[in-house]
């Protein structure tokens, strides 16, 4: 019995994958690769609905296998995650694709055994969203992990900000954070097994902790018992929020050489009258001041963004204020985008801008970034970093990431897979940087 995974949107859903992987595999199933869809025994799609053009996306891919499945009865089509979260979803899911088998929620995931026995053994189909928040999703198990040597650690679900785009409040719930111990504990355990890289996950890490009482820490209390696990490795983390990312946390990162030097910080506008109808609860003043922190005391921190061009209202001028913010800041790279409106959400009432206008605002924008990004990259060249290699690019091509996050193509074979490199960085070409080894 073998298993496929499509996995749409951020870092949190390629690990819940992970974890629907472990509990597949503890029921029987393998992850032999088929050339066609209809061979495969179950087919999981772990959803994302942060914008119009995923859920499109893996609409129409829930559509196309009704045909695979009339060639294979047998073939189990279950839906999880973000999307199905979504009020009326699942309602419409099943109306409208009756292929479907399985609709579980973002909570209650770990339902999926079960119902996949339901299933075959009682022909019993389960659509089921779970409201309760539960604040782990199959936690503490020894996951199959399928990241190379990077290994991602779950440290907090949900969030409470409410950005007035975003749908993650409601589809994710409220803010709830493992204890420092569990955190440890399953940390420890990945160093020993062999990880050379940790990705602490969360959507707002920065405000990890905020009742201490249960956690045990703050986030930069996190930060500093974990650094201190000794071993060959590296910790990162995603995603900031820069309204809670506090000089504590940035003088951590510093202080300790297992601590990446990179901080992904969503500006998302630079403007503040955009800032404040988003509810972001900063101004580019505030934005500024952080990242002059952060560069006062780590000017080599690789410091990247997300950038809305479209939020509704936005007029030249807030978009003017976004080019000059990324001018002003120079981040290394930036996801850029354009707003897309989820029901439910305050924004989605407000009154649109024309599609055209935002398509000419995010050309001008990647354009922009684009110009910014390659003299970021030119100012590696005749540098040193310690690379993580994290694959094989090409015949004899490896290649692997910086600590502050830049992707970097050396020389090299399978053996350096998971290893970690110095390498002189010798071209540079847009994002990605070009070097060689340096002997010890
Ligand atoms: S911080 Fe804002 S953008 Fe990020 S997940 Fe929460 S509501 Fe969404």
């Amino acid at each position: 019995m073998n298993y496929k995974i499509n996995t749409y949107g951020c870092q949190m859903n390629v690990h819940e994958s992970e974890k629907i992987a472990s509990i597949l595999r503890g029921i029987g199933y393998t992850d032999y690769e088929n050339s066609n869809e209809k061979d495969y025994d179950i087919i999981v799609f772990n959803t994302c609905c942060i914008r119009d053009t995923a859920e499109q996306k893996i609409l129409s891919h829930i559509g196309e296998l009704k045909h695979e499945k009339k060639l294979n009865p047998n073939l189990i089509i279950a839906i999880v995650g973000c999307m199905s979260q979504q009020d009326g979803k699942m309602q419409l899911l099943t109306e409208k694709y009756p292929h479907i088998d399985i609709v579980l929620g973002t909570s209650n995931i770990d339902m999926l055994a079960e119902c996949v026995l339901n299933l075959k053994q009682s022909k019993i189909h389960t659509y089921l969203i779970d409201d309760s928040e539960r604040p782990e999703i199959n936690e503490g198990k020894n996951y199959y992990r399928t990241s190379g040597a990077n290994a991602w650690v779950n440290i907090m679900y949900g969030c409470d900000n409410f950005c007035t785009y975003c749908i993650v409040p409601y589809v994710r719930g409220r803010e709830r954070s493992r204890t420092v111990s569990d955190i440890v504990c399953e940390v420890t355990v990945l160093i020993n097994q062999g990880y050379k890289e940790i990705t602490l996950l969360g959507q707002n890490v920065n405000s990890y902790g905020s009742d201490k009482k249960v956690t045990g820490a703050d986030f930069a209390e996190l930060l500093e018992t974990l650094a201190q696990i000794k071993g060959n490795h590296r910790i990162r983390f995603m995603t900031s929020h820069p309204k809670d990312l506090n000089s504590r946390v940035i003088e951590i990162i510093a202080k300790y050489d297992t601590l990446c030097k990179s901080i992904h910080l969503p500006i998302q506008s630079g403007s503040n009258s955009i800032l404040k109808a988003m509810n972001r609860g900063y101004t580019r003043e505030y934005y500024l001041n952080v990242v002059t922190k952060i560069r006062a005391i780590m000017p080599e921190c690789g410091i990247t963004t997300d950038i809305m061009v479209g939020f509704p209202g936005e007029t030249e001028t807030d978009f003017e204020d976004t080019l000059d913010i990324i001018r002003n800041v120079a981040f290394n790279s930036a996801f850029t985008y354009i707003y897309s409106v989820r029901k439910g959400t305050v924004a989605a009432s407000l009154p649109q801008i024309p599609y055209a206008i935002k398509s000419e605002r995010i050309q001008r924008l990647i354009k922009e970034q684009n110009l910014l990004t390659k003299i970021s990259s030119k100012a590696c060249e005749g540098k040193t970093y310690r690379v993580l290699v994290e694959s094989v690019k090409s015949v004899g091509k490896v290649s692997g990431r910086t600590d502050a996050g830049r992707l970097v193509t050396f020389d090299g074979g399978e053996d350096l897979v998971g290893q970690f490199r110095n390498v002189l960085i010798s071209k540079t070409q847009s994002a990605s940087l070009f070097g060689t080894i340096e002997e010890n």
